[in-house]
């Protein structure tokens, strides 16, 4: 047997502006979404206020910090973490930008405590981020954020945790599970499979099987492949296909960025504006941004129309490991670029985000919304580093 760790940043986007301003530590502490609307994060504190993800920045109580989101820099931290995960040696799958599974051997309970202490304490140490880490035999146990590894606590675990708690069940089939009497997930665990597949199909047959201890959820597969979507509502009314075709080309590259930080590509890539969207597969799995933003364009002619724009984005879907894409002899070979892009990956992570970029995201970018309330871009912006 082996096990599989989940390491999960706590309140990731709210542990970070902690990390650059100790100030905030102990406050109430939430992030907005762009244009400072809506809250994306909150600190322990703001969670005990009652504050909820959604909430809008002009109901919240007086006292509470609120910051525009700072994506660099969380994306920074989120790398730092990252490589501070790899140190420990075992392989890692970055799952997201404050989440990673580990693949551990099976290891004893007195073992398990003791690498999740020290996977705490040297992430701590290192980043300043704090993180919850649960080891199990398979993935959806470790998301439970808990040491489970023996049939009795897991059991005794299960019991108690609402059914719609379990990684990849969620919400809309709660109903359609109490009514068949499965309201726990020990009695999902415990339900026989043909009831599970009618109910969930094969991907809760999987989750049930996860439960009972037998992996069954690959890197790249069933909820593993997420979809990537960037985007941003404009600081202006945007009208002209020039503007949306230069904020199209930003948010394709930096979803090749993200990508690429992933080692992950897509297959297939999408765009959309205020009133229309319009996807494309993609000849073979790519990060390349110059392909990405190629694609995004032809997507982009399909969609436009010469009215107000509020907001435009990419989306990807059907993402894998761009290791195992690069062992397929049918795609394309495509070392250059690679080559390219570690470049240009490296540059903009010395100088900061934004030191090299692509021409058709335009010099101006006269579309950006306006952030500020945003905290410097302590880790990725010479200009703004902390000053002691
Ligand atoms: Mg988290």
């Amino acid at each position: 047997m082996s096990f599989t760790a989940l390491v999960d940043c706590n309140n990731f986007f709210a542990s970070c502006e902690q990390v650059f301003n100790p100030k905030f530590i102990g406050k109430p502490l939430v992030v907005l979404s762009s244009n400072d609307g809506l809250v994306i994060a909150r600190s322990k504190d703001a969670k005990a206020l009652g504050i909820k993800m959604g909430d809008p920045r002009w109901e919240l109580p007086r006292g509470v910090i609120s910051l525009s989101s700072n994506f660099s820099l969380y994306g920074d931290m989120s790398a730092r973490v990252m490589v501070t995960l790899e140190e420990f040696g075992y392989p890692l799958f970055v799952y997201s930008v404050d989440e990673a599974f580990m693949e551990l051997p099976e290891l004893s309970l007195q073992d398990c405590h003791a690498l999740s202490d020290e996977i705490k304490q040297k992430v701590k140490q290192w980043t300043g981020i704090p993180v919850s880490v649960g080891i199990a035999p398979t993935k959806t146990l470790a998301k439970l954020g808990h040491i489970l590894i023996d049939k009795t606590t897991i059991d005794s675990f299960l019991d108690n945790l609402p059914v719609e708690e379990i990684w990849g069940i969620g919400k809309n089939s709660r109903e359609h599970l109490n009514a068949k009497g499965i309201r726990t997930a020990l009695e999902l665990k415990n339900a026989p499979d043909q009831v599970i597949k009618k109910l969930l199909t094969v991907s809760g047959l999987k989750t049930a099987y996860e439960l009972r201890g037998t992996p069954c959820i690959e890197e790249g597969n069933d909820h593993l492949s997420k979809s990537m979507i960037s985007s941003r509502s404009f600081g202006k009314e945007v009208f002209t296909y020039k503007e949306l075709r230069e904020a199209i080309s930003y948010h394709a590259a930096n979803i090749g960025e993200r990508l690429r930080a992933q080692n992950a590509a897509c297959s297939y890539l999408g765009v959309f504006t205020s009133t229309d969207s319009v996807s494309l597969p993609l000849p073979f799995p790519t990060s390349y941004t110059p392909l990405l933003i190629h694609y995004a364009g032809i997507a982009l002619t399909k969609a436009f129309k010469p009215i107000a724009h509020k907001k435009a984005g990419v989306f990807i879907g059907e993402i894998t490991s761009s290791k195992r894409t690069q062992l397929d002899l049918f795609q394309k070979p495509t070392p250059h670029h690679n080559k390219r892009m570690e470049l240009y990956d490296a540059v903009n992570d010395k100088y900061g985000n934004g030191a090299l970029f692509f021409a058709a995201e335009g010099t101006t970018k006269s579309w950006k919304p306006k952030a500020n309330k945003r905290s410097p871009c302590y880790t990725t912006s010479w200009d703004e580093i902390p000053q002691v």
